[in-house]
């Protein structure tokens, strides 16, 4: 059995699929009385990964039960679209999911380029040569690759129904936030929640050009707070793990930790510009930093988002930001913003 294979209980499988750029994804696959159902599928351009994996388990695309996914990132939804009308499935997905019932690659096309937000979004400065730097000598791999675009048998599922697949029940509940589609899939026999990217062991990202928000995405994480210890988290990257209530305070605590670093910029010298802010605040910072420094420059802007919806900052003309007024502790921060 290939390294990319792991058996995790009996009828419980994990993929690790690689990119040559972003960070390593998990694909679940589950036995039930239908044969294999998957969660998740990777990007675009692992689809050979996908496969190899599969036939392990002795099925092709073909063979397949059902897909589920957790939400419309590349990395998840994918090597789905790519694989076109290989599937003899049903793929489902929370109703909401517009990518997934549209053409995808044309939808994320439609997305802004991370250059072009970073143009957008940040003052000019030297820091852009330098992130520039950092990025280049990545050589990505192409999005669009095989199929039309359309995710082949779509099927929308409403929050709180189930799907029955062989006999197993899988639920569909609302997570989102991290992408504005993000549902998590809870295996009610084995009582498993396959979790996507809400609690991952790093802050998850939040990029304003793909539509997460950084409001939804904590009140998400509240409220599943709220919910019973399922027995087993299945999260999108990493290892799976029990205890989703430690998980999710780790969660909370790196949004808190954001929180606390923008305050930081904001009383350290305004006004602020956040890409030099955060680069500096790498002690180093090399081509090996870039997706941390990136993701930690993205989450600063959803924090400074937010906190300008709360009538604490402004971005001024020249992109740079400044206090409107005292900036509260986290405490009396988050009833602000639970409003909005
Ligand atoms: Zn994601």
């Amino acid at each position: 059995m290939s390294s990319a294979v792991e058996r995790l209980e009996p009828g419980l499988v994990r993929f690790r699929l690689v990119s040559p750029t972003l960070a390593p994804v998990n694909v679940y696959a589950m036995e039930t009385g239908a044969g294999w159902v998957l969660f998740d599928s990777g990007f675009t351009y692992s689809t050979d990964q996908l496969c190899a994996c599969l036939a392990e388990l002795g099925v092709g695309p073909a063979e397949v039960a059902a897909v589920f996914y957790t939400h419309t990132h590349e990395d998840h939804m994918g090597g789905g679209v790519s694989l076109g009308d290989a599937w003899g499935c049903p793929q489902y997905v929370w109703e909401g999911t517009r990518p997934a019932f549209e053409n995808y690659y044309d939808y994320y096309d439609a997305c802004e380029s991370w250059r072009v937000w970073l143009g957008r979004r940040m003052a000019p400065s030297e820091w852009m040569e330098r992130l520039r730097q950092l990025s280049s000598g990545r050589s990505g791999k192409a999005f669009r690759q095989g199929g039309d675009g359309l995710l082949h048998g779509a099927v929308g599922v409403a929050f709180g129904e189930a799907v029955t697949v062989g006999g197993r029940r899988f639920r569909c509940e609302d997570a989102r936030g991290h992408d504005p589609f993000h549902c998590v899939w809870h295996d009610e026999a084995c009582d498993r929640l396959v979790t996507g990217d809400i609690v991952l062991g790093l802050p998850t990202p939040l990029l304003e050009r793909i539509g997460d928000n950084i409001t939804s995405y904590r009140a998400t994480l509240q409220r599943w707070q709220q919910a019973p210890e399922p027995a087993l988290i299945l999260p999108g990257h990493g290892r799976p793990s029990v205890g989703l209530g430690r998980a999710l305070e780790r969660s909370l605590g790196y949004l808190e930790a954001g929180y606390a670093l923008t305050v930081g910029f904001l009383e350290a010298a305004e006004p602020v510009e956040p890409l030099g802010a955060v680069l500096e605040s790498f002690e180093t910072l090399g081509p090996a930093q870039f997706q941390v420094a990136f993701i930690r420059l993205a989450n600063t802007m959803s924090q400074l988002d937010e906190m300008a919806l709360a009538g604490l900052v402004e971005q001024r003309e020249d992109l740079r930001w400044r206090r409107t007024g005292p900036l509260p502790a986290y405490a009396d921060y988050l009833p602000l913003v639970e409003r909005l």
